[in-house]
């Protein structure tokens, strides 16, 4: 299925049928983007503080911040551009 996100029905649908956690990720990782030492729950199980792992991408410029719940051990990865 090809979904075109320029589409305002199909985004306002995307944003309806979004899981309440995705939606959580979502805003943990605008978070933890903007500051790493920032405190953000797990938007899984509530209860673990995320971790936060940078990666960097060499060949791109680019870091990858892995946020991980110790609790959980769920993951989630946010790629960002050159700092
Ligand atoms: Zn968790």
């Amino acid at each position: 299925m090809e979904i075109d996100l320029r589409d305002g029905n199909v985004l306002k649908w995307l944003i309806v049928t979004m899981k309440e956690v995705t939606k959580k990720w979502i805003q943990a990782g605008k978070v933890l983007g903007e500051d790493a030492d920032a405190k953000v729950n797990c938007p899984d199980c509530e209860k673990g503080i995320l971790t936060v792992t940078d990666v960097v991408i060499g060949f791109a410029g680019k870091t990858d911040r892995i946020l991980c719940c110790p609790c959980c051990s769920k993951e989630n990865v946010i790629t960002m551009g050159q700092a």
